[in-house]
């Protein structure tokens, strides 16, 4: 699905518009490149976005009236051929697994706000490829070096049954034991599967210490798997209620009506339910990373002793 932001006029697939809000998910009137450009939601109106957010019991994030000036507001984007050309490269990047993995969306995003503000004086172009538009745009991902077809990664998920190596939750991440900057080793044997949490602690410190550390907190993770299979079965039943709901409320044609209302209010209780699950998984989550993060500080402090 996909949303025009009110800011910028770019249509792009909704999950730009979609934020992590404390208790329900945000949905935004503008798209995160411009809240990363200083844009505020709150100052506009997006209507598409907020019938949306209504029916399925996401927050909004946006102003709820549309006056005179928000219709004669231009976007930030003025030319149509232009937002075309930001979309399709803002499309590119969202479907492509290899540059999301070594290109942070913040970078993405600011290389696209240097662009729309003339500070990189680049267009990205319908004619070239994706590789060619990143590279003008100042942009740089290595698709050869760490390129693992994919029939490959397939052949790793389904070795290790989609099940993350260090963790045990579930994982797609077909990554290199021996970072692939040190040893350019892309042998299936030095290929594992991981989850993205553990891909990106593990990114951060030496290999050795990693697997060390994890081997240390069994119990740890073993919470984690069962965090997540109850989450998944919460968050599977809401999703069907919550289709439910839109199809009674297509069905219907009304947004307001009792029956919706109270099916909105068990949706809630439901979804209630989940953040508080959710809020003590992200706590041990978050305590496993220090766990990590305190042990490879522990290791450096240890090297700059056996120096001295
Ligand atoms: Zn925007
Ligand atoms: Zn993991």
């Amino acid at each position: 699905m996909k949303f025009q932001c009110s800011a910028c006029g770019l249509r792009i697939n909704s999950r730009h518009f979609k934020q992590a809000g404390l208790m329900n998910p945000q949905l935004t009137s503008i798209c995160d490149i411009c809240i990363q450009s200083g844009e505020e939601s709150a100052d506009f109106a997006n209507m598409a976005v907020a019938i949306f957010a209504q029916g399925l019991l996401y927050t909004f994030i946006g102003k709820n009236e549309t006056t005179k000036d928000d219709e004669e507001a231009a976007f930030l984007v003025t030319k149509k051929d232009q937002r075309k050309r930001y979309e399709a490269f803002i499309q590119d990047y969202d479907g492509n697994e290899l540059a999301q993995q070594q290109l942070k969306r913040t970078e993405f995003n600011q290389a696209i706000i240097d662009s729309e503000t003339g500070k990189n004086d680049f267009l990205p172009k319908l004619e070239l490829t994706f590789a060619e538009n990143l590279e003008k745009m100042g942009l740089s991902v290595d698709f050869k070096l760490n390129e693992v077809d994919y029939i490959d990664r397939e052949r790793i998920r389904a070795k290790y049954h989609y099940r993350c190596q260090y963790c045990g939750r579930r994982g797609r991440s077909v990554d290199h034991k021996d970072p692939v900057s040190l040893s350019h080793n892309n042998n299936l044997d030095n290929l594992i599967l991981s989850c993205q949490e553990c891909n990106r602690i593990k990114s951060n410190m030496p290999y050795e210490l990693f697997v060390k550390l994890n081997s240390q907190i069994p119990q740890v993770n073993q919470k984690l798997v069962k965090y997540e299979n109850a989450l998944a079965t919460l968050k599977g039943e809401f999703e069907q209620k919550r289709r439910e709901l839109a199809a009674k409320m297509h069905l219907k044609g009304v947004v307001n009506d009792p029956e919706l209302n109270q099916m909105r209010k068990q949706n809630k209780k439901l979804q209630d339910a989940i953040d508080s699950l959710d809020s003590d998984y992200n706590e041990l989550r978050s305590l496993r990373e220090q766990h990590f993060m305190t042990g490879w500080k522990l290791a450096q402090e240890k090297e700059k002793d056996d120096i001295i």
